[in-house]
């Protein structure tokens, strides 16, 4: 087009020359607007290049997702349904259409769709479920339309013979049809629907959807037909394993101190999404900043896992006397942590932090789904724990124990419900009312009267200890079992009672993971 105009231009000037006619204004008039058209070429040139550039270079690979690696292997193989689309056609086999990453938010499912555009080295094109909704009725429709069409434009821009189409939260424009009232979003999932039905493998270039959700139960059973998302991957919270991949990625580029132990962390971050530990990983260096530090340390790791778990530190001051009975009440839920599962404080503080005045973090057991009533009988004992404490140093209690009841009682509660408790196999909806109550209320006080015999021992030395929490505010779970050594190496010159063994080394297990936070 462009050369042809050029072509035509000079022949027009030529043809006017020879004519006789004044050809200076007419070639000024090219060239003003020569340089018009070049320099508006080159502004438009600089934005997509640029950002073309940044694509290559910051192209997300499956490399540059931790962990999820049963999720990764499961779309690596679906995806390859479009790199050897040749194969799969000589087949006969029906092109896959959509593909359906279900999981808790922040576990890399936007990350996956992104690397799988890379893998298949298609043109990638992104918009939520939240963009399609919208007061005018066929709007969300238009919408879809036209992330389809430029989905295929986009492909044969870059040279491309495919595009992947991702649809993030999918669940708002495709969850269960039905009832008038939501004819947009009827209208809209239809249209998903039909591009869907409309895509063919002989197409050029091919489409490919693949859409996330963490609801996969309230979708449509439309969307999950044959022929529509017919692979659905999970894609989890990371494991151990997995988080410690994900710190290995997320702290490649941050100057490390040589005493940060990433798998450590790992083990502290039980529960944590994948982009909780990047947030953690980006709070460590914050800290690290303030503290004016050039490394990252594996003190700032700490605080980081305590900020992304309890939130900001908090302006609050309580008084002395109240941090007095918060050190008191943290230390009995850490004494008693200790001596259910040795090793298993990582760290106390009397910092307010969010909603929590102090809190003990646990080191969490090993990824486990199945408890026994022994564990759950041992983490009713440390939540109730620092009430205990209360109790013994004060001879009261405060209200700083409601979340540790609240919590005591749940555990209970799951005890009789799995057939745990003295009742034996019992079905909820068949319980007579108040049973289910009564039952709970039995276990919490059987199992304080267990939690006060652990702590008995300790109420003179916890007092004293407490006094030295308040004026460090923190401590270190090292630090504390030394203490906690100290103490029990004590009763036993006085005659220990059995429950009270002092942990030789033979006993060091490797901490196993429970998570719950003793606050
Ligand atoms: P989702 O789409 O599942 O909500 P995202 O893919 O948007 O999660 O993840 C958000 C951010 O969290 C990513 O940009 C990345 O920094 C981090 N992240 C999440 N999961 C992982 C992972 N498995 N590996 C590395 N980083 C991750
Ligand atoms: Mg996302
Ligand atoms: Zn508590």
């Amino acid at each position: 087009m462009r050369d042809w105009l050029i072509g035509f231009a000079v022949a027009l000037v030529i043809f006017l020359a020879v004519i006789g006619i004044n050809v200076l204004p007419v070639l000024l008039l090219i060239a003003v607007g020569f340089a018009i058209y070049t320099l508006m070429e080159r502004r438009q040139m600089m934005a997509p290049t640029g950002s073309k550039e940044t694509a290559v270079r910051h192209a997300i690979n499956f490399d540059h997702i931790g962990g999820q690696d049963h999720a990764k292997r499961e779309l690596m193989e679906a995806l390859d349904f479009l790199r050897y689309r040749e194969k799969i056609r000589s087949l006969g086999i029906r092109p896959l259409k959509g593909i359906l990453l279900t999981g808790p938010p922040g576990t890399g499912k936007t990350l996956m769709a992104k690397a799988a555009a890379t893998y298949t080295d298609s043109a990638f094109i992104s918009a939520s479920g939240s963009e399609f909704v919208e007061m005018y009725v066929g709007v969300g429709a238009q919408r879809v339309r036209d992330i389809f069409r430029r989905a295929r434009q986009s492909a044969r821009k870059e040279g491309k013979d495919s595009a992947i189409v991702f649809i993030d939260e999918i669940d708002v424009v495709g969850g269960k049809r039905g009832g008038h009232s939501h004819q947009e979003y009827d209208q809209t999932l239809n249209q998903l629907l039909t591009e869907m039905d409309g895509m063919q493998t002989t197409q050029s270039p091919m489409v490919l959807v693949i859409a996330a959700t963490n609801r996969s139960d309230i979708l449509d059973s439309a969307l999950l037909r044959p022929g529509r998302f017919d692979r659905q991957i999970r894609v989890d919270l990371p494991d151990k394993d997995g988080r410690l991949h994900i710190l290995r990625i997320q702290t490649k580029d941050k100057p490390l101190a040589s005493d940060v132990d990433l798998e450590h962390i790992a083990r502290e971050s039980y529960g944590f999404s994948g982009a909780q530990l990047e947030s953690l990983c980006n709070e460590a260096a914050i800290i690290a900043l303030r503290d004016n530090s050039t490394q990252i340390t594996q003190a700032y790791f700490r605080d980081a896992v305590d900020k992304v778990l309890m939130g900001e530190k908090t302006g609050r001051h309580p008084t002395s006397d109240e941090l007095f009975r918060v050190a008191v009440h943290e230390l009995g839920h850490a004494i008693a942590s200790e001596m259910m599962r040795p090793f298993s404080v990582s760290h106390i503080t009397i910092a307010p932090r969010g909603n929590a005045l102090g809190f003990v973090r646990q080191i969490p057991e090993t990824d486990g789904y199945l408890y026994t009533k022994e564990q759950l009988d041992q983490q009713v004992v440390v939540a109730l724990g620092g009430a205990m404490a209360e109790s013994l140093v004060f001879n009261n209690r405060s209200t700083g124990a409601q979340n540790d009841f609240l919590q005591a009682s749940r555990i209970a509660r799951t005890e009789v419900m799995c057939g745990l408790s003295r009742m034996g196999i019992v079905a909820e909806e068949h319980l007579p009312d108040g049973i289910l109550d009564e039952e709970v209320r039995f276990i919490l006080s059987e199992i304080e009267q267990r939690t006060r015999e652990v702590l008995t021992p300790f109420a003179q030395d916890l007092h004293d200890y407490a006094q030295y929490v308040v004026a460090t505010e923190s401590i270190d779970g090292t630090e504390f079992r030394e203490w906690l050594t100290e103490c029990k190496d004590r009763f036993v010159s006085t005659s220990l009672p059995e429950t009270y063994s002092v942990t030789t080394s033979e006993q060091l297990v490797e901490p196993s993971e429970i998570t719950r936070l003793a606050n």
